[in-house]
């Protein structure tokens, strides 16, 4: 989807390594730095996020060629009088996948229910959800890679045949009952893609992929949350804050809220690029968006293992962090900035993880 992602970032990195290091002379944050590419949201954060959550798909910012689809996808059904088709989100944490099912909700006027894998333990929970599904209505299931195997299976009749087949009674008197469903719509999201099985994949009519923002969508986001919380911002902060933000909405609009905050305090509310600057400078984001714990994965990458390769259990334990929270929050991002390559025998900082840290290219780097 992007240009060239890598193109800008060599060009800064070579120039300025390091700025924010020297730079700091404010008092960190130490309680947020490290945290800002989080996946989850906070109970407030939950609060804050569905106030500036798109409802309809023209408010959806970026993501064009999903957005092309999804239009056509809920015009054919609505031209054919059916519920949208069950659809398949994946994509980093962050990108909208949420936002998105709720979109497709309201276009179709319909009620979205909101569960997600790990909280669907029972089958009876599950038959109570679908159970209660009007005609048309949307059931968002997040984190759908961690069904469990049970779950699963009843979901199939449900998404292929709107049924729900229960056993009633148990050994040789067991029978199987068969429950009409109203005609649903399934949105499953994932991170994980490559965990779900093929069944469940099947199942779906269209799967789409979010990638990360391009910078204009990012700048367009952060402006139109700016707006929505009628905090005042010049253009070029909005830039800033924008080429911070990980290429994730999510990131954006937290950053936004920490800055505004900040400004708030400091320069009576209005944030400029001196405001912006020092705002991120305290929760330790750096230039291109890293946070303190992708800095030290990078480090440990460098220092501790001669750049790599070394195993993901490895890395993990070697910098204390889980190798969930590796997998899925610092290593995509890193990857994409071209600092970290993931190659069979291990992950390995690139030359330009040398660059931005500020330390000799060893030769064999220097291709
Ligand atoms: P996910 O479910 O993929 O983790 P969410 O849908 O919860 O991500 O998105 C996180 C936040 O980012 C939302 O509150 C929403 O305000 C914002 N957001 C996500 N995608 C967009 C978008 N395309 N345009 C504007 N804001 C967005």
């Amino acid at each position: 989807m992007m240009d060239d992602p890598l193109g800008p970032f060599f060009i800064l990195a070579e120039q300025d390594p390091l700025p924010h290091n020297e730079a700091s002379m404010i008092e960190r944050d130490e309680e947020a730095a490290g945290i800002v590419a989080d996946p989850g949201a906070t109970a407030p954060e939950r609060e804050f996020e569905v106030g500036l959550r798109p409802q309809r798909l023209d408010e959806f910012v970026g993501q064009s060629g999903i957005k092309e689809n999804l239009g056509v996808l809920l015009d054919a059904a609505k031209g054919r009088g059916e519920p949208v088709e069950h659809v398949l989100l994946y994509g980093n944490p962050g990108l909208g996948k949420t936002t998105l099912a709720h979109v497709i909700g309201n276009e179709r006027g319909a009620q979205v229910r909101v569960t997600s894998g790990p909280a669907l333990e029972r089958v009876g929970d599950l038959a109570a959800i679908l159970s209660n599904l009007g005609k048309g209505d949307v059931l968002f299931i997040d984190e759908i890679h961690r069904l469990n195997k049970t779950i699963e299976e009843v979901l199939y009749p449900a998404m292929e045949d709107y049924a729900l087949d229960l056993v009633v009674g148990k050994g040789p008197t067991a029978r199987t009952l068969r429950l009409g469903l109203e005609k649903f719509t399934i949105i499953g999201a994932t991170t994980r893609l490559s965990l779900l099985s093929s069944p469940l994949r099947d199942r779906f009519g269209a799967t789409f992929h979010l990638n990360f923002y391009e910078p204009g969508d990012i700048e367009r986001i952060v402006a139109r949350s700016a707006k929505l919380l009628n905090v005042e911002t010049d253009a070029e902060a909005v830039s800033l804050l924008a080429a911070r933000s990980r290429q994730t909405p999510r990131v954006a609009n937290r950053l936004l809220k920490r800055v505004r905050d900040f400004a708030q305090v400091k320069a009576e509310g209005r944030i400029s690029v001196p405001v912006a600057e020092a705002a991120l400078t305290m929760l330790d984001v750096d230039q291109h968006g890293l946070d303190r714990v992708d800095r030290h994965v990078l480090m440990t990458l460098i220092e501790k293992f001669r750049g790599g390769p070394v195993g993901l259990s490895t890395l993990a334990a070697a910098t204390q962090e889980e190798m969930e929270t590796l997998e899925e929050i610092h290593e995509p991002y890193l990857i994409q900035l071209g600092l970290m390559e993931r190659t069979p025998r291990g992950r390995m900082a690139t030359e330009g993880a040398y660059r931005h840290l500020g330390r000799p290219v060893p030769e064999q780097r220097l291709v």
